[in-house]
């Protein structure tokens, strides 16, 4: 069996999967957000607790919001301050008796995702989560791509392309980001971003559902800010796809259900990529919440 804890600073939610990596069993908890040992403890009462589901002690995976440090197997975890610091793959590992694998959650989904039924078949999965932030991960053939600080696919940090300049005008302002930086890509294409462009534009506070729902209802102005979010969107997932030329590209997140995006993609992307390239296949992520507790269950997977 496989165990997938998506560890959240609200709750903590464990997913037992089959070798058919079908979901089994579940438990859902609060996180104890401010104590080690009480964390450590409830990670280890809800491993010992699927166990005597299972008859038998599971794989355990973590995903985190944060990174685990590889040099010293500490965890960087700003939402989680209870873990923030702690060598907790260790201390758990020490517990329960048996290897614990901690990843970041944006690769986790990403995992989740590449492991579909369907998806399963393409070597090369970037998930794309395009939510409040921006998130990615990276798989190959199945294995989550972490490289040297487990950031690897944290697209939302690459600055505005030059193209962008020529959609959003030169004068746009690069937009301080929570990592330090400024003009980061997920300042402008996350769902905060996608408010905050019509803001600038517009000088109009309105909220995204609420700027989507005018654009299906035909209102101009909110079209002619689509068509712009989607030509910046296009123009930086093409360097991307540049870089990374996956088979399928998994969007995550709340925009990932505003369809438009899948109407034009295939259309814009192209004038960003090698003329030689062909374009990935494009999906909205198939999990959603549920991809948490299935990307962790499966770091486990036997060809890890
Ligand atoms: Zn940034």
């Amino acid at each position: 069996m496989f165990y997938g804890f998506d560890m959240g600073g609200s709750k903590i939610e464990l997913g037992v999967f089959d070798a058919d990596l079908q979901r089994v069993w579940q438990k859902r908890v609060a996180t104890p957000r401010d104590d080690y040992r009480q964390l450590l403890a409830t990670l280890r009462d809800m491993t010992l607790e699927a166990d005597a589901v299972c008859g038998a002690p599971g794989q355990v995976g973590i995903g985190i919001p944060g990174l685990p440090n590889d040099d010293d197997g500490t965890l960087f975890t700003a939402n989680v301050p209870a873990a923030m610091g702690q060598a907790l793959p260790r201390d758990l590992a020490a517990l329960i008796g048996r290897e614990v694998r901690v990843e970041n959650d944006a690769n986790c989904f990403a995992l989740s995702e590449a492991w579909d039924k369907e998806f399963r078949r393409y070597p090369v999965v970037f998930g794309l989560i395009l939510g409040t932030g921006v998130g990615g991960g990276l798989i190959v053939d199945g294995k989550v791509v972490s490289g040297r600080n487990h950031i690897a696919g944290e697209f939302g940090h690459l600055r505005l392309p030059v193209d962008a300049l020529e959609v959003l005008g030169r004068d746009i302002p690069r937009v301080a980001c929570g990592c330090g930086h400024r003009g980061c890509i997920e300042n402008y294409i996350s769902g905060r971003g996608f408010e905050w462009l019509y803001a600038h534009f517009y000088q109009q506070r309105l909220s995204a559902p609420q700027i989507i729902a005018h654009y299906q209802a035909g209102d101009p102005q909110a079209q002619a800010h689509v068509e712009r979010f989607l030509d910046l969107l296009a123009i930086c997932l093409g360097n991307l796809l540049t870089v990374i030329d996956p088979h399928l590209v998994v969007i995550g997140g709340g925009l990932s259900n505003f369809a438009a995006i899948y109407q034009a993609l295939p259309s814009r992307l192209p004038r960003s990529l090698l003329r030689v390239a062909k374009m990935p296949r494009i999906e909205p992520a198939r999990y959603g919440d549920a991809g948490g507790v299935r990307g962790a269950a499966f770091l486990n997977l036997a060809d890890h």
